[in-house]
Parts: C-alpha cells; sequence; structure tokens
C-alpha cells in the first residue's frame, strides 16, 4: 500500500494548474503521467545569463541585454512583422513581432527609450536579430527577468517554459518524507534532505547545480539506486526462498562432456561447477552466464541440461531467433542425443502434425530438452516435468516472456545467457538480482581478428581485396547499418550494396535483412553457412550468436555509428575457426576524436569486458542505446559513469539493509518503504513484481 505521505506526488499531471487536457498528454510523454513525473525532470540547461553587451552574444544563445530603442520599421505588409531597430553602442538588434503580438509596440517602445530585452538571438544578415523576445521591461526593472532560467526538456505541444511553468507549480506539492538514507553516509557525502534535494534540482545557480555529482542529483542517484537495489536483492532473496528441483551432477553429463571432441576451458569448467552448484542445491538458481559470442556458452548450458535429464525432469534452451534457435538445436541434438536424451526444436514454423507430435515429446516427457524461440512459451506448450529454462541472449525478452517459460514448471531454476558485454562496474545496476558466471578466455585455436578502420573513401580498395579473398575460397560478411529512421532507407542501402558485389561475383552474394520472413532469412542463412553463398550482406539480423566458422572476413560499413559493444559482437563472427581473420571497420570521415578512439580500442582489444569499460570512460556514460542493449536500467537520475560508486555503495546498503531489517520494521525501514513506494513506476525495468 502507498503512505498517505506520498499521495500528492501519485497525482495525475491533469492535477496540476496550467495542465489541461491539451497539455496533459504532451507532458506524459516528456516526463510521465504522475506528478512525480514533473518532478523528476531533471533541467539539462540554463540560459539568461550573464548579462553582456552586443558585442559578445553569439546566435543561438538566450541572452538578457539593455539597449536603446533606434527606428520603427512598421510592416509593408500583412506577412511582414513590425522591425524595431535597437543598439547598445557595440552593436545593432533588431527587436520582431509578427501579427497580433506587434500591436501597441510602437507606442510602449519609443524612440530613444531604453529597455532590457531578453530572448534566444538570430542571425540576421550581418546583424542579430530577436523575436518575439521573451521579456521587454524598463531600464529599471531588470528584476522582472530572471536572472537565470532553467531549460527543461520539451516536446511538441510543450516548450520549456509551460515546463518551468509546470514544474513550479508541482513544486508546491512536495512532501516532507522520512528520511531513509543512513545518517553517517548521508552526512559523510553532503547530501541534502530528500525534499531539499528535489527543491534544489529545479533551482540551479551555476553550471556546477546542473552536474550529476552536485550534492543534490548525486543524493536523488542514490535514492533511485537504493530503491532498485533493495528490489532487486528482495527478488532474489524470495527466488532463493522458493525452493528449485534438485539436480545432482550427472554421469550422463559427464558422458556427454567425455563426447566433445574438445576439452572445457578452465572459464567454461568454473561456469559449470558454479552453475552444478545452485542445480544441486535445492534452491532455485537465478544466474546469469555471461561471455563474449563464442566464448562457449552454450556447451555449458548444454551440459547442465544433461544433469536435468538425468534427474528425469526437463529443461529448455530459448533463443529470440529462428536461426539461432536451429543452430542450437543442431549443436546440442548430436551430443544429447547420442546419451538418449530426447530433443526437440519448436518454432512459430511449427505446424500441424509436425508441431502436435514435439508437443506431445514434451508433455509426455519422452524429450527431455526442448530447443526454441517465443514458440516455447506459448499457452499450449506443456512440460511433464519443467526444471531448468536457459534463456540465451536474455536482453531481448522481456521480463514476463521469461516468467511465462518458467511458470510452465515448479521450481524452475532459471540460467540467462548475454554475449554483451557489461563492465563490471555496472553489473550491479544490470543484474542485481542475478548471480553472474563469466567466461573471459576463448576455446583455443583462435586467433584473433585483424581489425582495421578505413575510410569509405578506400571502398573500392576494401571491394578489390574482399572480391580476391573470395575467389580464392574465403567466406565474408558485410554488414550496412540501420542508421536512418526509415528502415526503407536502410534496406536500399543494403540492396545497392549486395548489387554492387554481385556485379563482381555474381551468385556468391547473398542479401538477409529484417524485412524477410523466417524461412526466407533461414534459406539464405543455411546457404551461407553451407558455402553455397560466399559473401552475404546484411543489415544487423546476424546481430546475435550466428555460428559460420568457415568465414574470415566482417566489413562493417558506417562502423562509426554502431555502440563499440555491437561492433565487437559483430566481429565475434568471424576468427571462429583456425583460419586467419580480418575485419574492416569503414567510416565516414572525419572521425571525431572519441569516434576515433573508440575505433582504436577495438583494434587494440579483443576483450569484450575490457572494450565495454574503455567505451563507458570515453563516452562518459553516453552510449545509453549500447548500455540498454546490454540491461542496463533506463534510470531517471543515474549516470552510469558518474554515479558507478554510488551503484555500489547501494548494493552494499541494501544487502546490510534486508540482512538486518529484512521485514523493514526499524525506523529506517519504515522510511525505505517510503523510498520504494516512490520509484515503483516501470515494471519494464524489471523494478516491479517479476
Ligand atoms: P557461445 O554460445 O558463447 O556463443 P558456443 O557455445 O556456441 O559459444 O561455442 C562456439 C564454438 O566454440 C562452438 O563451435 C563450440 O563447439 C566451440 N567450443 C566451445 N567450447 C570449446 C572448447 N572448450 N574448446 C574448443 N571449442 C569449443
Ligand atoms: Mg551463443
Amino acid at each position: 500500500m502507498r503512505p498517505e505521505s506520498l499521495f500528492p506526488l501519485f497525482a495525475p499531471v491533469g492535477s496540476l494548474k496550467g495542465v489541461g487536457p491539451r497539455i496533459a498528454p504532451a507532458l506524459e510523454k516528456i516526463a510521465g503521467p504522475l506528478v512525480r513525473d514533473v518532478l523528476f525532470l531533471a533541467p539539462h540547461n540554463l540560459i539568461r545569463r550573464p548579462r553582456r553587451s552586443l558585442a559578445e552574444v553569439r546566435p543561438e544563445e538566450t541572452a538578457t541585454l539593455l539597449v536603446t530603442i533606434d527606428e520603427h520599421l512598421p510592416p509593408r505588409s500583412r506577412q511582414q512583422p513590425l522591425r524595431i531597430r535597437a543598439t547598445d553602442g557595440a552593436g545593432r538588434l533588431d527587436l520582431v513581432w509578427f501579427g497580433n503580438a506587434a500591436r501597441g509596440l510602437e507606442a510602449r517602445l519609443p524612440v530613444g527609450s531604453r529597455r532590457w530585452v531578453s530572448g534566444k538571438l538570430e542571425r540576421f544578415g550581418l546583424d542579430l536579430q530577436m523575436v518575439h523576445p521573451d521579456y521587454v521591461v524598463d531600464e529599471g526593472r531588470l528584476a522582472d527577468i530572471p536572472e537565470v532560467e532553467t531549460v527543461y526538456p520539451a516536446g511538441a505541444g510543450v516548450t520549456p517554459r509551460m515546463v518551468r511553468r509546470i514544474v513550479q507549480s508541482a513544486l508546491g506539492r512536495v512532501p516532507d518524507l522520512p528520511e531513509w538514507q543512513d545518517p553517517a553516509w548521508k552526512a559523510g557525502r553532503g547530501f541534502p534532505s530528500w525534499r531539499e534535494a528535489i527543491l534544489a534540482l529545479h533551482a540551479p545557480e551555476d553550471e556546477a547545480d546542473l552536474s550529476p555529482s552536485s550534492p543534490a542529483r548525486a543524493r536523488l542517484a542514490y535514492d533511485e539506486l537504493l530503491a532498485h537495489q533493495l528490489a532487486m536483492a528482495q527478488r532474489r532473496a524470495h527466488r532463493r526462498a522458493g525452493s528449485g528441483a534438485p539436480l545432482p551432477p550427472s554421469g550422463l553429463a559427464d558422458a556427454v562432456e567425455a563426447a566433445l571432441p574438445f576439452r572445457l576451458t578452465p572459464d567454461q569448467r568454473t561456469a559449470l561447477a558454479e552453475i552444478r552448484g545452485d542445480l544441486a542445491s535445492g534452491q532455485r538458481m537465478s544466474r546469469l552466464l555471461q561471455g563474449d559470442v563464442g566464448s562457449g556458452k552454450t556447451v555449458v548450458a548444454m551440459l547442465a541440461l544433461a544433469d536435468a535429464a538425468a534427474a528425469g525432469a526437463q529443461g529448455a534452451l530459448m533463443a529470440p531467433t529462428e536461426i539461432l534457435a536451429r543452430q542450437h538445436f543442431e549443436t546440442l541434438a548430436g551430443p544429447l542425443e547420442a546419451q538418449g536424451i530426447g530433443v526437440v526444436l519448436l518454432t512459430g514454423r511449427d505446424r500441424g502434425a509436425g508441431r502436435r507430435e514435439k508437443l506431445e515429446a514434451l508433455a509426455s516427457g519422452t524429450a527431455a530438452v526442448a530447443v526454441g524461440t517465443h514458440a516455447l512459451f506459448q499457452e499450449e506448450v506443456r512440460f511433464r516435468r519443467l526444471s531448468l529454462a536457459v534463456i540465451d541472449e536474455q536482453h531481448r525478452f522481456g521480463v514476463g516472456e521469461r516468467q511465462r517459460l518458467l511458470d510452465k514448471g515448479e521450481g524452475v531454476h532459471l540460467l540467462s545467457m548475454s554475449a554483451t558485454p557489461i563492465p563490471r562496474t555496472l553489473e550491479l545496476a544490470a543484474y542485481g538480482d542475478l548471480d553472474v558466471s563469466r567466461i573471459v578466455g576463448k576455446p583455443p585455436g583462435r586467433t584473433p581478428v585483424a581489425t582495421r578502420a578505413a575510410p569509405m573513401t578506400r571502398l573500392a580498395e576494401v571491394e578489390d581485396r574482399l572480391v580476391a579473398a573470395v575467389l580464392g575460397g574465403a567466406q565474408a560478411f558485410w554488414i550496412c547499418p540501420l542508421v536512418s529512421e526509415s528502415e526503407l532507407v536502410d534496406l536500399k542501402a543494403a540492396e545497392q550494396r549486395a548489387l554492387d558485389l554481385k556485379a563482381r561475383l555474381g551468385d556468391r552474394v547473398g542479401l538477409v535483412h529484417g524485412k524477410l520472413s523466417g524461412p526466407e532469412k533461414d534459406a539464405v542463412m543455411g546457404d551461407f553457412a553451407a558455402g553455397r553463398i560466399k559473401v552475404l550482406v546484411a543489415t544487423t539480423v546476424v546481430e546475435v550468436g550466428v555460428n559460420v566458422p568457415n568465414a574470415t572476413i566482417m566489413v562493417i560499413e558506417q562502423a562509426e555509428r554502431f555502440g563499440l559493444a555491437q561492433l565487437h559482437q559483430l566481429r565475434g563472427r568471424v576468427g571462429r575457426g583456425r583460419a586467419e581473420s580480418a575485419c574492416v571497420l569503414l567510416y565516414d570521415p572525419p572521425l571525431s576524436d572519441t569516434a576515433q578512439k573508440r575505433l582504436d580500442i577495438l583494434r587494440r582489444s579483443d576483450d569484450g569486458f575490457a572494450i565495454a569499460e574503455t567505451d563507458l570512460e570515453l563516452r562518459g556514460g553516453g552510449d545509453a542505446l549500447g548500455l540498454r542493449q546490454s540491461g542496463f536500467p533506463d534510470y531517471v537520475f543515474v549516470d552510469p559513469f558518474a554515479h558507478r560508486d554510488l551503484i555500489l555503495a547501494a548494493g552494499d546498503d541494501a544487502r546490510l539493509v534486508l540482512a538486518r531489517d529484512p521485514d523493514f520494521r526499524t525506523g529506517r525501514g519504515q522510511a525505505l518503504r517510503v523510498l520504494q513506494a516512490l520509484f515503483d513506476w516501470r515494471p519494464e525495468t524489471g523494478m516491479k513484481g517479476a
């Protein structure tokens, strides 16, 4: 139940002064539906400061200036504006009004009078102009113009000024809430109270107040992190309290392992031991297995699935795409079936009698392992005794989707897998409710992929080399990015590239993209995997997991547009066999300094975790997309880079609280309930339920 002290914050935005039925939906889009969301909208800029002479201002800035009215230029037609020339000794400024707004101004601004004007400056020929100034006041009334003004995000139907007014009215509703932060910690950090922090958030006095490390913003970020860490720690405790089917390490899995044509790497061995520890414990496992593409996660999962089968239970391996599910099936079916473990592949393409047969095999238990796509958690799919769910590329599934699979059995163990490396510093925020195993080292026999960056101006040269290599028997990926707003435009670019290459290589070139149907995609991928196609031109559908060991060349166009983690993953498609592999990152020059450094990291390093860490530092946490792909929550106040030390502190804090006061009975515990209720707002971040 929501504490009464929060009621004013959980009122709809429509209850605020000046928010009518027209503004409310627009405001909801930029902030959210509640008064709280408006208060959580952080200003991102300060304007109107300092006042300078016209000699010092630039177009596009919002400034406050003292000027003398020089000349009136009335409109010569209905379409033309009233233009009032002004000067400040250093330069000239035209004040401009259109239509009705111009009415009466000539009388109010007589030639020779002096006025403070404030507004956004634009270039007008060689001079500057200010169209519809925000303020025009008499010389003695400077105080009427705010010295600094906060700038808020705005959207269609709401200007920054409207947002500011609405925020001001919401500030009247900020309650005093009980302090939930540990007093010593709060004092040590110099944090204000929650209420003071919200007020300060909206009253910045200088640039330092806008920084994520200002005391107010850091406090709010810590609150958000603590609420999230508590929720994750509780969820984890809850899962652990639930019993899991005991699945002890089995001779059957050992037999599967012994029959493999290779030996597990030390990291694989450690990960498997950690998983087996969980599976045998009688408690429910919630574990994430992290490792680069090709690091050998699937093999580890396979052995865990064999343990489930050996215990008379069933396991399911779910992948986000048809292609991946098929590859997993091909990897697993041989080794498992050789030991008498039945495996079925279930995807959206199964129909009719074939599908019924597979469903029957799962319902009766004759198949101990199911590999599939989203098809696995559909209503009609029943298991005789599902005890282990493995979810590949877990961030590609919603929390609800994962849960629907888990709900198909009792006490089902969860093994999530991710090939999107996340910096260690952020792991706690992204996966605080999971235990994490990492595979860092690669299987032996891989040669590092020689990576280089080249400007698009050298495209012809890159094509020549690719053609020569392909004629010599090599296989290659050519990735065209999804960059424009329109998928069609991107598709055209990819089609054109395929045509260019076909002109030289004929039928050896294939094209896959998101608009193809599952069977069409599979057909092309199948041809590529079988070597019938030598060059696969692709939009980013090959993003995850696809395994074609013969491919040794990867060309990525407009590489500067990709997140580093994604580039690293794409590069992971090659270098899977013993042959030398190459990756060419084509970019549109000129490259910014940061972009240059980012591409350089890829040339120097092959360690996904290290790459992710450096990327974070280089961009100062700016790679929102890349981070979200890797499962980092979409926080309001938290800046992944600036607040990384707070992430760790909040994790420790949450664990300590739950160890000492799991039911929130103490005074601080009561206050923490308020905190949790305050942030209990977006289920998709995993902060609620699930
Ligand atoms: P991931 O799921 O992490 O992308 P996979 O499990 O698909 O990686 O492994 C990639 C390839 O490496 C597969 O062909 C697999 O057979 C092979 N492989 C896995 N582990 C080893 C190992 N220890 N030694 C040699 N090859 C391995
Ligand atoms: Mg994989």
